[in-house]
Order: C-alpha cells, then sequence, then structure tokens
C-alpha cells in the first residue's frame, strides 16, 4: 500500500466511524475553536508528515468540534443530509479532480450535467429545454438567474449590460415579498442593484398579489424584475404563483422564484399542487444541498431561455452565439470548477422518480408530526400552517422561547434554530434530512418537552 492509499483508508475510516456516530451522537459540537486550535497545533511543521499521519490528526482533533449537519435530529437552517450514493460520489469527485468547464475536457461531466438537468426539470416540473447550471448553492442560483433576468430586461429597452455596464445605464425595477429570503438582498447586492422593493406579504409571509399589481402599476414601465419565493423559510409557505406571474407579465417583467427547498414539492404528486404554475416564470433557484441531500455545495440555476443565461454568463459574453449545446461553464459565474453534478446524478440515480417523492412526503409527514406533537406542549403553540417542512412554535413569550432554545442547546438530542418571525422569537424546525426517522421526531419531541417544562 502507498502512501495515497494509506491516507485514503484512514478517510474512509473516519468517515464511516463518523456516519455510523449520527444515530446518538449529541448533536452539537463539543469542543470550542481555541481547542480545536490547541488539539491541532498552531505552528506549521518545518518539515514533511506522512499523508495517513496528517488525516488522523484532522479527523481526531476535528470530531469534538463537529456540529451532526447529518444527523436525522439536526433541524437548524434548511440543511440536508447526505444520501449515500450521492456521499461516495462526491468522494470521486475529489478522486477525479476534473475541472468541469467544458464539453471537449471533460466528456463525463458533461453527459452527466446534462442527463442530472433533464431529470430535475422533470422533477421539478420546469419547461424542458431551460438551462441548468450547477452553483455552490441558492444564494448563487439565485445570483446567476437575476443576472440573466437583469440583463435580459435591460437588453429589451437596447442596454447590453456586457458591454457597456449598468454605470449611466436605465434602471432595474427590482420588486420582491416582504418575507424573500435575504440571500435574495445579497445576491442583489452583488449584483449592483441595490435593496428590492418590498411588497406587503401575509400573515404566513405569501405575497400580496394585489398590492404586487398595484405596484407595478405605478411608475410606467421600466425594466423590471419580480421575485417570488416557493417555501417561506418560517412557515413553508408559498407565493400565489398564478395571480402574481400574471400580473408580472402584463408589466412586462422577469419573473425570477426562490425555491431553494419549496421547489421540491413538484416532485411529489402529493405536495405538486403548492407550485402550481411555477414553471410560468423565467427563472428559478433551488438547492440539491436541501431537499435532495447531496453533500455541500450544491445548487441549481434554471433559466427558461438558455441564450438569456449564456448572455449572462457565458466566458464569450456576445448574446446569441450559437453553440448548439454550450458549455457547462457558460452557465455559471466560475470558470475552474467542481463536478457538482455527479452527486446530483447518483442522488437520483439511487432515488429514482418515487424515492424522491418519497422523500418529500416523508419530509412533509416529519414536520406535522412536529407540529402536532408541540401544540400538544403546555404553553406552547405552533405559529405557521404547517403545509410543507418548516415549523415555527412560540412558549408563551420571548423570553421563554429563547430559554427553552437554550435548554434544547445544552441538552444536545437535537439542534433547532432561534429565530425572529414577525416580531417574535420563534424556535424554527426545518426538516430537511433523508435519514430522519419517527424515532428521530419522538426523541427531539420528549427533549422539547423536557426543555419546555416548568418554565
Ligand atoms: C437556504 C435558502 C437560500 C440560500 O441558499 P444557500 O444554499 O444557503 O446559498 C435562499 N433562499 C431560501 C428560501 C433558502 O431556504
Amino acid at each position: 500500500m502507498d502512501a495515497r492509499e494509506r491516507a485514503l483508508r484512514q478517510a474512509h475510516d473516519h468517515a464511516v466511524r463518523w456516519l455510523a456516530s449520527l444515530a446518538d451522537r449529541r448533536v452539537p459540537a463539543r469542543a470550542s475553536v481555541d481547542g480545536i486550535v490547541r488539539a491541532l497545533g498552531a505552528h506549521l511543521p518545518d518539515g514533511p508528515s506522512p499523508p495517513a499521519d496528517v488525516v488522523d490528526l484532522l479527523a481526531t482533533a476535528c470530531e469534538p468540534g463537529l456540529t451532526a449537519f447529518p444527523s436525522g435530529r439536526f433541524y437548524g437552517f434548511v440543511v440536508g443530509g447526505t444520501e449515500p450514493a450521492a456521499l461516495a460520489a462526491d468522494w470521486l469527485v475529489s478522486a477525479w479532480d476534473q475541472n468541469c468547464v467544458m464539453r471537449a475536457v471533460s466528456p463525463a461531466y458533461a453527459a452527466v450535467e446534462e442527463i442530472a438537468g433533464a431529470w430535475l426539470l422533470d422533477l421539478l416540473g420546469l419547461p424542458g429545454g431551460s438551462a441548468v447550471g450547477f452553483t455552490t448553492g441558492a444564494t448563487m442560483a439565485n445570483f446567476t438567474c437575476l443576472a440573466a433576468g437583469r440583463d435580459a430586461v435591460l437588453r429589451r429597452v437596447g442596454r447590453d449590460v456586457a458591454r457597456d455596464g449598468l454605470a449611466g445605464g436605465p434602471a432595474v425595477r427590482v420588486v420582491a415579498g416582504e418575507d424573500r429570503h435575504m440571500a435574495v438582498d445579497l445576491a442583489l447586492r452583488y449584483l449592483g442593484l441595490g435593496r428590492p422593493e418590498l411588497v406587503p406579504a401575509d400573515e404566513q409571509g405569501r405575497i400580496d398579489p394585489e398590492a404586487l399589481r398595484h405596484a407595478l402599476a405605478v411608475g410606467g414601465r421600466r425594466p423590471t424584475i419580480v421575485i417570488l419565493q416557493a417555501g417561506d423559510i418560517h412557515s413553508g409557505a408559498f407565493d400565489p404563483f398564478a395571480e402574481t406571474i400574471r400580473a408580472a407579465r402584463e408589466a412586462d417583467a422577469w419573473v425570477h422564484v426562490d425555491g431553494a427547498f419549496g421547489l421540491w414539492a413538484a416532485a411529489s404528486p402529493a405536495y405538486a399542487h403548492l407550485t402550481a404554475s411555477v414553471a410560468h416564470a423565467d427563472s428559478w433557484a433551488t438547492d440539491a444541498h436541501k431537499t435532495l441531500n447531496v453533500p455541500y455545495d450544491c445548487g441549481l440555476a434554471v433559466v427558461r431561455d438558455p441564450s438569456a443565461l449564456r448572455a449572462a454568463m457565458a466566458l464569450h459574453g456576445e448574446y446569441l452565439i450559437h453553440h448548439e449545446l454550450g458549455d457547462p461553464v457558460d452557465k455559471v459565474p466560475e470558470l475552474s470548477r467542481r463536478g457538482r453534478a455527479f452527486p446530483v446524478w447518483a442522488a437520483l440515480r439511487s432515488l429514482g422518480r418515487s424515492g424522491v417523492a418519497d422523500l418529500v412526503e416523508r419530509l412533509c409527514r416529519h414536520a406535522r408530526a412536529f407540529g402536532a406533537g408541540i401544540a400538544g406542549i403546555d404553553g406552547a403553540s405552533v405559529l405557521n400552517d404547517v403545509v410543507f417542512t418548516q415549523v415555527c412554535a412560540e412558549f408563551g413569550d420571548d423570553e421563554r422561547t429563547d430559554r427553552v432554545l437554550d435548554r434544547l442547546l445544552d441538552d444536545g438530542t437535537a439542534w433547532i434554530s432561534g429565530s425572529t418571525w414577525r416580531g417574535r422569537r420563534v424556535l424554527r424546525i426545518s426538516v430537511s434530512n433523508w435519514s430522519t426517522t419517527d424515532d428521530d421526531v419522538t426523541r427531539t419531541l420528549d427533549a422539547i418537552r423536557r426543555a419546555a417544562a416548568d418554565i
């Protein structure tokens, strides 16, 4: 066995041990940053060390400082776990070390991206023939789609952003619901578009279609982007797409949908009604590292008009250069990049159509169990209509809710984030891990009951 193989075996053994520990380990990290720095040693060694020893040191020293993100009892943010085929494929991605830029250089990657892209459009109910770019996450997927939209609406008034830039050109108006995700604001900032104009949303975070129509009617016709949301991070609610997209179309706006986790509702016959009409938009951002449970990091930027995406992202940015299929690099902001479609293909190939639907339905079933379980706790109330994978609850007042959250973190059975929603502190559960079991839900509800007892 050579040094490389010994290092890989060391990594494999540590990975398998880590994954086996997930079923029962504490979810929050035990060690502090300082503790991990001490365990690793802060000094750069003067000479070389055997790779296997380095991997062993890394894994052993870091283990106490790891949060069990792939645990079935991690419900913070919206993180997925690591579906087995996707995780194993991700190891191959590192070993293969392809720079997934062009068809000619990595035909294997281009083929897999093409297949996975078509499968995703099919599962998410999006128009066939749309371009699918594989980004680092939904933030950059939003960025990518909104770059395509920005350039397209400016092109309609004769401005070529790739050539002339934004300065001195017509302003782009961006309208979003007041409960949009903060990642949307980040993407707009990166794009030089500033803060969006906000339209009121209802108590579940759904944009008000009448208010949107009214907002679009004032101020005359201008280059406009409307941003909608599939899946509110707190309530799980979906914007009413049919009315809002119709209103945006009448204003000749580009319609973008942030559906980081919610877009996956379309993959289940039981939940597809939540995304009805979403396919009439121009672009959609979603994540594969959330609901699909591929390892970090992977987002998906989908644009109905491939030439609009190419105009914004392609290496040769001239509009309507017609290479029949385009290269992977033409659809994302980076040049050199990792083969993110490989794990996505593996997850989809392993789950199959019914497996993706079952996954979505299981996550929603667990969310409902949390909703019902928490509603039965003395002094607790569930604040959202549990329509998808999100549950928000409070425990009397802000102070008590924060105390419950602190106790939960100390308890360590599960990891649940606190948040502020509609002016109140809430405990927010995001169910997004393929491996969460009924037992995980039961143990987590028991931990919440313990944390909420006599406060
Ligand atoms: C998670 C999330 C994002 C950001 O996604 P990243 O993958 O973290 O970049 C954007 N919008 C919504 C609705 C989300 O849930």
